[in-house]
């Protein structure tokens, strides 16, 4: 299995660097120049790309990395992508550095998306993110809840290797959601900690997400609840003349979120 680390970009972007000895890939290189130094500096050759989704701030890189290495870059069939050698639509399986990696498209923050599922780790660009979840671009809010319903069907040790670093915003917005939740207010405290001594607060595992992420608990009582206020639907689920679906609790959470 190849090692997973990070390389920063921008303002809050991670590009995650796969190495096996001096073999290396890395997901959504939105840009190319913080790459190219530190496959330098750690004496690596770029062997392949992986692409979320089209968006600049995850393949902006793309072109200068093909110039510099024979690189293979696999991305969405469905989206303009530069340099693009092996287009991908979900369900297939590639080879990562001699380890297979399964490919699922989960759209909602654009229609193309993907996310590459290497045992134990996912790479999930912007769906899901720590305590919080991409917002709906292109997708609509029912595509983006089966996206996420397929990520929570994985094990909950998969650790979750999202592409930005939004924990800390989003869990103030989880807290307004869930006030009472004991774990997400411990993980409040953990990543305070975490950002606070300049570390990253990903990858996270599927197990914290889900017992701490609003936009996976869109079936536990305080999250219909707190949905159902923000959607002006009546209070009280059981006297209701309406009883919303998850996925209309999951598009009245996600739209509360856009405003927060
Ligand atoms: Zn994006
Ligand atoms: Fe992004």
């Amino acid at each position: 299995m190849f090692d997973v680390s990070f390389i920063p970009a921008f303002k809050d972007n991670y590009i995650w660097l796969l190495t096996r000895g001096d073999r290396a890939f890395v997901v959504d290189p939105g840009d190319a120049e913080p790459v190219l130094r530190r496959l330098a500096a750690d004496r690596l050759s770029l062997e392949g790309i992986l692409i979320t989704h089209h968006h600049a701030d995850h393949q902006g890189g793309v072109a200068e990395l093909k110039k510099r290495f024979p690189v293979e870059v696999f991305a969405p069939e469905a989206e303009s992508i530069t340099g693009c050698t092996r287009p991908l639509r979900g369900g297939e399986s590639i080879a990562v550095l001699g380890q297979q990696v399964s490919v699922m498209a989960v759209p909602g923050h654009t229609l193309g998306h993907l996310a590459y599922h290497a045992p134990g780790r996912l790479f999930c660009g912007d769906t899901l993110f720590g305590a919080g979840c991409g917002r709906l671009f292109e997708g609509t809010p029912a595509q983006m809840a089966a996206s996420l319903d397929s990520i929570a069907a994985l094990p909950d040790d998969t650790l979750i290797y999202c592409a930005h670093e939004y924990t800390e915003m989003n869990l103030r917005f989880a807290l307004a959601v869930e006030p009472e939740n004991p774990a997400l207010l411990q993980r409040v405290g953990k990543v305070a900690a975490q950002r606070a001594a300049g570390l990253p607060s990903v990858p996270s595992t599927l197990g914290e997400e889900k017992a701490t992420n609003p936009f996976l608990r869109c079936a536990e009582a305080a999250v219909i609840a707190a949905g159902m206020r923000h959607a002006g639907f009546a209070e009280n689920a059981a006297t209701a003349a309406i009883v919303p679906s998850r996925t209309e609790i999951f598009a009245a959470i996600r739209s509360w979120r856009n405003s927060f």
